[in-house]
C-alpha cells in the first residue's frame, strides 16, 4: 500500500506484486492563505485523511489485512511540521513549501555570503522554499517553543515523519535521506545532519529525526489503526519516488512531473554534480548505503495554475476543460502568462516576483488565457532542461512525464515540441504512489531489484516533437520577453 500525501490531496492506493494499481482512495483537503505568499495545512487533518484513504483503500481492494506485505509514503516535500512528542500534537499548522514568509531571513543569509556555504554542504539554494528557516520562523513565533525545542520536548519532521510517528503510535522519529536533504540542514556528500548548517539557521538539533535508506525498515502501525501490525518499509519525498516510480535508475534518464508544481530530475548516478545554473543537487535514492543523485529543477506552480484559473477566478469548472480549449484556439493570441504566484523557482530563484498576464488586447478571450497558462509550463520546463543540458553536458533521449496534469495531451504535445524531445507518458500515471510501493516493496523481497522494477515500465503514450523551428523561436522569444519584465528590479 502506496500513501501518497500530496500539495492537495491525499491518496490511499493499493498496487498488487506486477504494481498495478487495485484500488484508490482519495481526499482533498483546505488549503490555508492566511496572508500574501503564506500557506498552510493542517497537519491534524492530513493525519485524518490518511488513515481515512488508506482503509477506505484496504476496503475497496478487498483484500485480507494478511495480503498487505507493506507499506511506503511519499509526500510532499519540504513541508516543515513540528510536534509535541508527549502528546503528538503539532504546535503550529504545517507551513507549506510554497510559503514565502522566510523571504527575508534567506534573503539577509545570502547578503551575509552564506549561500556559496549552502550549497557546497547541502546541495541546495538559499530560498524560504526549503525547510530549515520555516522551523526557526515556528520556534521564534510559538510562545515558549525554542525553550522545549531545547530541552528536547519537540519534534521536527517533514509529512512523511510525523505520519511515521503517528502510525508507529509514537515510537518512530524517522525519516529517509531524500526528505532529511530538503531541510537545508543535511550534509549531501558526509550524509549527515550538518552542525555548522543547524547553528546557521538557528535549528536545534535535538529536534531532527534519524535518518535512513529509501527502503528500510521503518516501523509497524499500531495494530489498532488497520486491524494488525502492518510494516512501514519505504519513504521517499514525492519528486524522488515519482523518478523511482518511473524507472529513471541509468545516468541521463530525466522525468518531469506535473502536479501543483512542476519538479524534473535528471539521474545523474553516484555523481553529485554542482550545478553553475541554479538547479538542485540532491539525492535521487539511497539503497543498502548507496547514494544516486539528480540534477532537480523545481517550478512551484504548474496545475496550480490552472487550479487558480478554476477557483480564483471561475474561468473554467474542470481543470481538464484547459486541453479543450488550447485545443480550440490556433495560439495564445499573444498572451503570455508568467505563474508566479508565489514567486520564481528554478533556474531563476525570484521569492519576490509576482504572477503576472502580458499581452492582453481586446481579442484575447478565455481560451487564450488557458492556453498560456498551458504553456507557461512548457516554456517553464524547457528553461529546465536547458540548464540540465548545460551542467552536466547530457541531452536526454526522452523525457517520462506523469502527474494530474500530464494526463492534458496538448500539454504533453506543447512539451515535446518545446523541448525538441519526445514525450513519453506511462500507463499508470500514478508514479508517485507507485514510487513509494516499490520502495516498500524492494525491501520485503516482493521485487528483486532495480531491474525487476524497470521491466514493469510501460509506456501509455508517446509524443513526438513536430514544430517547425521558425514557429517555436518567436514563441520563446515572447515568453524572455514576458519573463524579464516580471523580473525587472524592483523599485
Ligand atoms: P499534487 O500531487 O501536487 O496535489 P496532482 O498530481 O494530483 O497534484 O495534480 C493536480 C493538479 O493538476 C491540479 O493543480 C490540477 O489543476 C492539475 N490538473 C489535473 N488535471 C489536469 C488536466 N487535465 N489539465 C490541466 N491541469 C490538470
Amino acid at each position: 500500500m502506496a500513501i501518497d500525501q500530496g500539495t492537495t490531496s491525499t491518496r490511499g492506493i493499493l498496487f498488487d506484486a506486477a504494481a498495478r494499481r487495485v484500488s484508490v482512495a482519495q481526499s482533498e483537503f483546505p488549503q490555508h492563505y492566511p496572508a500574501p505568499g503564506w500557506v498552510e495545512h493542517d497537519a491534524e487533518r492530513i493525519w485524518r485523511d490518511t488513515l481515512s484513504t488508506a482503509r477506505e483503500a484496504i476496503e475497496r481492494a478487498a483484500v485480507s489485512l494478511d495480503g498487505i506485505a507493506a507499506i511506503g509514503i511519499a509526500n510532499q516535500r519540504e513541508t516543515a511540521v513540528i510536534w509535541d512528542r508527549r502528546t503528538g500534537q503539532p504546535i503550529h499548522r504545517a507551513i507549506v513549501w510554497q510559503d514565502r514568509r522566510t523571504s527575508e531571513t534567506c534573503a539577509r543569509l545570502k547578503a551575509d555570503g552564506a549561500e556559496d556555504e549552502v550549497r557546497a554542504r547541502t546541495g541546495l539554494l538559499l530560498d524560504p522554499y526549503f525547510s530549515g528557516t520555516k522551523i526557526a520562523w515556528m520556534l521564534d513565533h510559538v510562545a515558549g517553543a525554542r525553550a522545549s525545542a531545547e530541552r528536547g520536548d519537540l519534534a521536527f519532521g517533514t509529512i512523511d515523519s510525523f505520519l511515521l510517528w503517528r502510525l508507529t503510535g509514537g515510537a518512530v522519529h524517522a525519516t529517509d535521506v531524500t526528505n532529511a536533504s530538503r531541510t537545508l540542514l543535511w550534509n549531501i556528500r558526509e550524509q549527515c545532519w550538518d552542525e555548522e548548517m543547524c547553528r546557521l539557521l538557528r535549528v536545534p538539533s535535538a529536534i531532527l529525526p534519524a535518518v535512513h535508506d529509501n527502503a528500510h525498515l521503518y516501523g509497524t502501525t499500531t495494530p489498532d489503526l488497520f486491524g494488525r501490525a502492518i510494516p512501514i518499509t519505504g519513504i521517499a519525498g514525492d519528486q524522488q519516488a515519482a523518478l523511482f516510480g518511473q524507472a529513471c535508475f541509468s545516468p541521463g534518464t530525466v522525468k518531469s512531473t506535473y502536479g501543483t508544481g512542476c519538479f524534473a530530475l535528471l539521474n545523474t548516478g553516484t555523481q553529485a554534480i554542482a550545478s553553475r545554473h541554479r538547479l538542485l543537487t540532491t539525492p535521487a535514492y539511497r539503497l543498502d548505503g548507496r547514494t544516486s543523485f539528480a540534477l532537480e529543477g523545481s517550478i512551484f506552480v504548474a496545475g496550480a495554475a490552472v487550479k487558480w484559473l478554476r477557483d480564483g477566478i471561475g474561468v473554467i469548472t474542470h481543470a481538464s476543460q484547459t486541453n479543450d480549449m488550447a485545443t480550440q484556439v490556433a495560439d495564445s493570441h499573444g498572451v503570455y502568462m508568467v505563474p508566479a504566484f508565489v514567486g520564481l523557482g528554478a533556474p531563476h530563484w525570484d521569492p519576490d516576483a509576482r504572477g503576472a498576464i502580458y499581452g492582453l488586447t481586446l481579442g484575447a478571450t478565455q481560451a487564450h488565457l488557458a492556453r498560456a497558462a498551458l504553456e507557461a509550463v512548457g516554456y517553464q520546463t524547457m528553461d529546465l532542461i536547458d540548464a540540465m543540458l548545460a551542467d552536466s553536458g547530457v541531452r536526454p533521449a526522452v523525457m517520462r512525464v506523469d502527474g494530474g496534469m500530464a494526463a492534458n495531451d496538448w500539454l504533453c504535445g506543447f512539451l515535446a515540441d518545446l523541448l525538441e524531445l519526445p514525450v513519453e507518458r506511462p500507463a499508470e500515471l500514478e508514479t508517485t504512489a507507485r514510487g513509494a510501493a516499490f520502495l516498500a516493496g524492494l525491501a520485503t523481497g516482493i521485487w528483486s531489484g532495480l531491474a525487476e522494477i524497470e521491466a514493469l515500465w510501460s509506456s501509455g503514450r508517446r509524443f513526438e516533437p513536430s514544430m517547425p523551428p521558425e514557429r517555436r523561436a518567436p514563441l520563446v522569444a515572447g515568453w524572455r520577453d514576458a519573463l524579464r519584465r516580471t523580473m525587472l528590479p524592483k523599485a
